[in-house]
């Protein structure tokens, strides 16, 4: 009986849910100001580091000076580890 899947923090969190955008829309191609996930983790890159953090996250856009907000819901079982 071997099992593969052991119980184990993963070390890169595998890329099975697309990361949504956040954006301002400011200008075209909008700025991309971070990537967050469902599981409420923002990424955020800067320069050659990514910046991995909790919402709600507070920046101001780059281009034109707008304070943005992303306040993810902190939703239901998403944190529940896996049984
Ligand atoms: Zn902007």
């Amino acid at each position: 009986m071997s099992n593969p899947t052991r119980r184990r923090t993963p070390q890169t969190s595998p890329p099975r849910e697309k990361p949504t955008r956040w954006e301002c829309h400011c200008q075209e191609p909008p700025v991309l100001l971070a990537t967050y996930d469902r599981s409420g983790r923002v990424n955020i890159k800067v320069r050659d580091r990514y910046w991995n953090v909790g919402s709600p996250v507070h920046t101001v856009c780059p281009k034109c000076g707008a304070e943005h907000l992303l306040d993810l819901p902190a939703d239901d079982a998403l944190f529940s580890p896996v049984p």
